[in-house]
């Protein structure tokens, strides 16, 4: 027999050991299951196809990004209707295996093949219309450009702190060393120099560290003194006495970088350390 019909009739078999082990718990493909992780308790919802997308024990990992990875039945499947998805508000799908999968928060997890959604999260947050901010105004341009930092600087603290977490429990099923928990990446130097020395360094990541760190200090002065240059930030960004109090320079420059520099953080570390 040639190997491509043995493949053929192997996917078969498998195909239909699914469907069995659907029926077996009451569900079906296309339909919308509910779930709920043994391991962090958080419920999501998947709509599975309806072919076989899974390892032969049909087990998959939570959908809300918390890395438990059990069978299926553990996960207390149970059909429900479809304004159950109303629920919930991040709605994801896996192209490969066609899984859609739903959960409430931000992070999840392709329940299918294991992998999280870090990277989309920060390259679908950060994305800049330019010709937004062409068409303003001089005095909004300069509003947009604090908003912008600001918002970018948030949405990298929150990807790269989850990132964190996961990396974590990540090397504990693992058995290995992991990175020691970062509270902050709000406080950059502070988190870079931690992860450097436990050998999980994110600088090396960005063109110009120099200036990715001096940028989050800006940020800190737009948020906690309107943007105006004090002796503070005069004395840990090397700024000229002279400067204080004057508002601090944020150029659309800026942005694009710092824009650029966070998604290569997000992408590259995960490439290195996660994937
Ligand atoms: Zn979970
Ligand atoms: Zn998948």
């Amino acid at each position: 027999m040639d190997k491509k019909k043995l493949w053929l009739e192997y996917l078969e078999q498998k195909n239909h050991e699914y469907i069995r082990l659907l029926e077996s718990l009451d569900l079906a493909p296309d339909k919308q299951i509910h779930l709920t992780c043994p391991g962090c308790s958080l419920e999501s919802l998947v709509i599975l196809p309806k072919k076989c997308f899974s390892s032969p024990d049909f087990s998959i990992t939570c959908p809300c990004g918390c890395g438990y990875y059990d069978s299926f039945a553990e996960f207390k499947p149970r059909l429900v209707a479809l304004q159950e998805s109303d629920n919930f508000k991040n709605m994801n799908v896996c192209h490969s295996c066609s899984v859609y999968y739903f959960v409430k928060g931000r992070v999840s997890n392709r329940p299918c093949c294991g992998i999280p959604n870090f990277r989309d999260i920060i390259a679908s947050s950060v994305h800049v219309d330019l010709a937004k901010f062409n068409a303003l105004a001089i005095a909004d341009k300069r509003v947009f450009l604090e908003k912008e930092l600001e918002y970018i600087i948030s949405i990298f603290d929150g990807v790269m702190r989850s990132m964190n977490k996961f990396h974590i429990q990540n090397n504990l099923v693992l058995g290995v060393n992991g990175p020691p928990p970062i509270r902050s990446f709000q406080s950059v130097d502070k988190a870079s120099s931690t992860l450097r020395n436990a050998g999980f360094p994110i600088d090396c990541f960005v063109d110009d560290w120099e200036k990715f760190s001096f940028l989050f200090q800006v940020r800190h002065l737009v948020v906690h003194s309107l943007g105006v240059i004090d002796e503070g930030f005069a004395v840990k960004t090397k700024t000229p006495p002279s400067k204080i109090g004057e508002l601090v320079e944020i150029d659309i420059a800026d942005i694009l970088f710092m824009t650029k520099s966070c998604v290569d953080i997000v992408v590259d570390y995960y490439g290195y350390y996660l994937s």
